[in-house]
């Protein structure tokens, strides 16, 4: 088995609260608290979870947005947790991101062909001729004309800003790239169209993916693995097919039956979730999740339940599963 691409370790990322006329940290936002997984050479790592458990955060941990305040993140074999910006310029051209809305990462008042040429010009790669060759490869590969160039990102549909967006996140040929909700803010027929194009690019490119959604159904189809993640933490990983079939964390059955799709091999006498994900500055004690869990038994309240191996490599945190030998 070949070296992860990426490992990461007890990551942490906590924000402080600052009150007061001297802003003093009264709290932390623990919107990331002790996550560790790893992503291999060409595969695709799910990350999924309701609005507020923190996984954009993470993703922009990993791509190195933010400074984590705790962990470790291990790229290529770099440990690339604490490296200054200067240090990690080289480094950019390897971890990219695609967002949820590509408008507000693309620079309105520039043409495409500036927004594709430019991470070129800061890398200082190829002279004004071969990169606007570059430019027009990058938007064939992504399926849209090259005459593209010259028009700004306000004259496209969402689905077509979004193929602007990835064409500018394989510019530089990167080894790993972080897709922040990358469908979400699409009409459900344009989100096919744009995970088939990045399952076309990952095989083209041999591309690794961290792929964040808040919809168990969006990653199915792209992911080989899947990450659970509630307030903060992991709460069940495992091969993608064993997560929506053999689910053992009561949040990620939850998330299942929050699947708008008629199933009939689905347990019907699964819970659909209620309640907000609450807040990380003040998490609950014992399993965060015990609020909202409908099989809650009273130590979930006392205890916090440990991430264990429930065989085959997957992973769960419910004092309700067994850890295997
Ligand atoms: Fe529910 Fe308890 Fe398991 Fe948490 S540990 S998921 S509260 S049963």
């Amino acid at each position: 088995m070949s070296a992860p691409l990426l490992e990461v370790s007890n990551l942490a990322m906590h924000f402080p609260v600052r009150e007061g006329l001297l802003l003093r940290a009264k709290a932390f936002n623990r919107a990331v608290d002790g996550v560790s997984f790893s992503i291999g050479p060409g595969e695709t790592l799910g990350l999924v979870g309701e609005s507020g458990c923190g996984k954009s955060t993470l993703g922009r941990c990993v791509a190195r947005l933010y400074q984590p305040t705790g962990g470790s993140i291990v790229f290529d074999g770099q440990d690339i947790t604490r490296m200054k910006a200067g240090a990690l310029r080289p480094l950019r051209q390897d971890i990219q991101m695609i967002f949820q809305d590509p408008m507000e990462s693309l620079n309105s008042r520039h043409t495409v062909g500036d927004i594709l040429e430019e991470p070129f010009i800061v890398q200082k790669i190829g002279d004004r001729l071969w990169r606007q060759k570059r430019v027009a490869e990058l938007l064939n590969t992504v399926g849209l004309p090259a005459r593209s160039a010259t028009r700004y990102p306000f004259e496209f549909s969402g689905g077509q800003r979004q193929r602007i967006g990835i064409a500018r996140a394989i510019a530089l040929n990167p080894k790993l790239v972080i897709c922040d909700e990358p469908v979400s803010a699409l009409d459900v027929s344009i989100q096919s169209q744009i995970l088939n194009l990045l399952v076309d690019l990952q095989r083209e490119f041999k591309l690794s993916y961290l792929f964040i959604a808040h919809d168990l159904a969006v990653v199915k189809h792209v992911s080989d693995r899947v990450a659970i993640m509630y307030l903060g933490k992991i709460v069940e990983t495992a091969a993608s097919e064993t997560i929506y079939h053999q689910a053992r964390h009561p949040y990620t059955q939850s998330l299942i039956a929050a699947i708008p799709v008629p199933d009939p091999h689905r347990n019907t006498e699964r819970q659909v979730l209620y309640g907000d994900v609450p807040s990380p500055i003040n998490p609950p004690s014992g399993c965060s999740f015990h609020p909202r869990c409908p099989v809650a038994e009273p130590r979930c309240a006392e205890q916090e339940p440990a991430l264990i191996d429930t065989g085959s490599g997957h992973l769960a945190a419910c004092h309700l599963v067994q850890r295997q030998p």
